[in-house]
């Protein structure tokens, strides 16, 4: 061995991982990154099938995407934006202005998804208060719902995981079934005099292990939000930045939601980068006298940081400048092609859902109580393909910028560890 679990396991404390065992689940311990691959400290190669947690877009060291951040180095790492601007960062949000599905934006940054959807949260329920609706203090979610891991967010977001423990931190949320229109619809009507907002994922729930949302269904949400004068919050961290064919999933459900969040992809996975995208509405609730209640008083140390602002701009302009939707549609198509071929029909799968390039390969759950879906991952990184499993279900979350040949890979990998695990 070469001591780097050892020493990991020593002093690092990983997320959503029991320490007790990290070290016998062979973890891979990256030193380098190149296109689609991640490099070992073994020297080991593996294609990040996963795009390291969803986050990567256009590959590992993209040499415009490196130099973005160090021409950027040049001028500027970070400089505060409360109360005060920096260009790139002013760059960066007019350059999203023009493509966000949102009328008129405004950008309050941060870091993490989770803090954008906080941020969320805070703007709907001050948008009520400095309206003079102080009564709209609650929030419809929906079933399977994940919108990261601060107590607010937590709050939104439906459990599972692990996180039951946290329930006393949870304020309590209206919650529907996803999907069931009539529902949704009726809570709405019912409650809209406190609720602040609907918050919902558009197109798909990624942490749910690839649900399916219907775009007619985030419609009739908007539609009966619009109708009661509910707030509507789109948390498009997973499905932004071109991961379901356009470059947000709102386009293809003809949404414009009044805050939207945005994360993972902004930097093509370079940066913690997040933001909260506020409609002109929502934001001229907060104009008034200087020092007023009506401000939002809330900001994060390193909202806005250059850095990322410098690559996220650059990664910008490459989706269109490489026509990477094209590529995300094509490689989709033949994704969905080779599963069906390879992977649906399989006796140990019991699903598979797919939009884009956001796949989750349900594996039916197993009466021993065997771990199927971290059974089969570890095949996969053993064959050389990064994975990593919710549950029973397989995610596969290739790079925008895949190739005919990594997808062709990931299929047979997959299947041929589904093969040896099920057999
Ligand atoms: C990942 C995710 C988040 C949380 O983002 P972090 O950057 O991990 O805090 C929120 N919402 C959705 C839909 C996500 O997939």
């Amino acid at each position: 061995m070469n001591g780097w679990v050892q020493r990991d396991e020593a002093v690092v404390w990983h997320g959503f991982t029991q320490m007790a065992c990290y070290a016998d689940n062979a973890p891979v311990i990256v030193e380098r990154g190149e296109g689609r691959e991640l490099i070992a400290v073994d020297g080991t190669r593996y294609l990040d099938a996963i795009s390291s947690l969803w986050v990567t877009t256009l590959g590992h060291r993209v040499p415009e995407l490196d130099q973005a951040v160090r021409d950027q180095l040049d001028r500027i790492a970070h400089s505060t934006l409360l109360g005060n601007g920096n260009r790139v960062t002013i760059e960066l949000a007019e350059a999203l202005a023009a493509v966000v599905p949102v009328d008129d934006p405004h950008f309050l940054f941060a870091s993490d998804g989770a803090a954008a959807v906080e941020q969320a949260l805070r703007i709907a329920l001050q948008f009520w208060a400095n309206t003079g609706q102080p009564g709209r203090t609650t929030y419809l979610a929906f079933d399977g719902a994940y919108h990261g891991d601060t107590i607010g967010a937590l709050s939104v977001g439906d459990g599972g995981f692990g996180t039951t423990v946290y329930d006393p931190l949870r304020f309590p949320v209206l919650r529907a079934p996803i999907g069931d229109v009539e529902a949704a619809s009726r809570i709405i009507a019912e409650h809209c005099g406190t609720l602040a907002a609907v918050v919902i994922e558009p197109l798909v729930q990624g942490a749910a292990g690839m649900v399916l949302v219907e775009p007619a269904f985030v419609r009739a949400v908007a539609a009966a939000c619009a109708e009661h004068d509910v707030l509507l919050v789109c948390d498009e961290v997973a499905t932004g930045f071109g991961r379901t064919g356009t470059l947000f999933a709102l386009e293809q459900c003809q949404v414009r939601p009044d805050i939207l969040c945005i994360g993972k992809g902004l930097t093509g996975g370079y940066l913690p980068m997040a933001a909260t995208v506020a409609s002109r509405r929502v934001y001229d609730a907060f104009l008034g006298a200087d020092l007023s209640e009506r401000t939002l008083y809330h900001g994060h140390s390193y909202s806005g940081n250059a850095l990322a602002a410098a690559v996220a701009v650059r990664h910008l302009q490459l989706i269109e400048e490489w026509d990477v939707l094209a590529n995300v549609r094509a490689r989709a198509d033949q994704l969905q092609g080779l599963l069906a071929a390879h992977v649906v029909d399989h006796p140990a799968v019991r699903e598979v859902r797919q939009h884009g390039l956001m796949v989750g390969v349900e594996l039916h759950a197993c009466p021993e109580g065997r771990r199927l879906g971290r059974l089969v991952s570890a095949e996969c990184v053993r064959r050389g393909v990064l994975i990593r499993p919710l549950g029973d279900v397989i995610v596969l979350m290739p790079m925008l910028t895949s190739t005919v040949a990594e997808i062709e890979r990931i299929v047979e990998t997959v299947s041929g560890a589904i093969e040896a695990v099920c057999r």
